[in-house]
């Protein structure tokens, strides 16, 4: 199928997009790599009226490092974050998730903005966000909005944006001493999306974990940052331990079932992915075999 018909204006910058989508209000949407917009504007599940390309807006591109802070603008593309000696220094679960976002050919187009703004519950780049406690920044014509990425996701396919405002960038806290991470999803072929997923970012002291934020991903309406993990916290590590924690993250969890898996299946791989952090981050394989697998 194609595309309805649509105008396309080029923007020439943040200020002039914002002119374009003020203007035309709904029926207007912006367009980044169009890995995302394009397949849904073909199967008409979108019909937008015009389509505000931004991709040629420098200001919208760059990563660097401003003291404690890491600043990833929009349109940094997947490619980008993959192959980035700012972000595997900095943020290495970053670098370690993007691997898994789709194939190359979809890498060398999409954006961090995009795959932000797209927000699809089973994408890694939004769980990873709430992982790494990054903010959102926000452009409209009324001025700069900052958001926790916690605040930003608000359900399928639905954030913090309104349709009259652009994702800018992203901000990250620069990895910590002794800080650490873990990455892991379940999907049937690699590049697929997550059936289950796990982004974690943590701080580990000696054989505790004095900060854990665990985001799940793929089993809910957006990405879930685990209550659960804080059982995990200023505690010695025990299999009773990693057990309450397992039961909490159960009861928390409220997965969708598809034709993939169901809903039991998605909670019973997310306690595996809980075991499996913890495990890997201490190097105790004793709760790992402990743990629900
Ligand atoms: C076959 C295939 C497999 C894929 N597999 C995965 C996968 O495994 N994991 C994964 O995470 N993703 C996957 N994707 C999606 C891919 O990562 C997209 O690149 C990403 O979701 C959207 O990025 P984009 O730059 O292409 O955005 P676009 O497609 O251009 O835009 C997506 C949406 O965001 C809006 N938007 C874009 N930029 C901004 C901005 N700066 N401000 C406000 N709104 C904006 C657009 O209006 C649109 O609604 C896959 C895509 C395909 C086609």
């Amino acid at each position: 199928m194609k595309a309805s018909a649509f105008s396309y204006a080029r923007a020439t910058s943040v200020v002039n997009a914002l002119e374009l989508l003020v203007a035309h209000g709904d029926k207007a949407k912006v367009l980044s790599g169009g890995q995302s917009l394009m397949p849904a504007m073909n199967l008409r599940l979108i019909s937008p009226e015009l389509i505000v390309d931004i991709g040629e807006i420098a200001e919208l591109r760059g990563i660097a490092v401003r003291g404690d802070v890491l600043s990833v603008g929009a349109l940094t593309r997947h490619v980008d974050l993959l192959r980035s000696p700012e972000i595997a220094a900095h943020t290495p679960l970053l670098t370690e998730a993007v691997a898994h976002v789709a194939h190359p050919a979809i890498r060398n187009r999409g954006t961090l903005g995009g795959s932000l703004a797209h927000a699809d519950p089973a994408s890694e780049l939004p769980a990873c966000m709430v992982a790494l406690n990054a903010t959102i920044i926000i452009s409209g014509q009324a001025g700069e909005r900052r958001i926790a990425a916690e605040d930003f996701f608000t359900g399928i396919y639905e954030t913090a944006l309104s349709a009259q405002e652009l994702l800018i960038s992203v901000e990250l806290p620069v990895a910590q001493k002794n800080s650490t991470h873990f990455f892991h999803e379940f999907a049937r072929r690699h590049g697929d999306y997550a059936l289950v997923g796990l982004a974690a970012q943590a701080i580990v002291e000696g054989e505790e974990f004095a900060d854990l934020r665990m985001a799940f991903f793929a089993v809910g309406d957006r990405p879930v940052l685990a209550k659960a993990a804080k059982k995990l916290v200023n505690v010695a590590l025990t299999p009773a331990v990693l057990s309450e924690a397992s039961t909490a993250l159960g009861e928390e969890l409220d997965p969708h079932e598809d034709h993939q898996a169901s809903a039991a299946m998605r909670r019973h791989l997310a306690k595996v992915l809980l075991a499996r952090c913890t495990s890997a981050v201490h190097g105790r394989p004793d709760l790992d075999a402990g743990g629900p697998v």
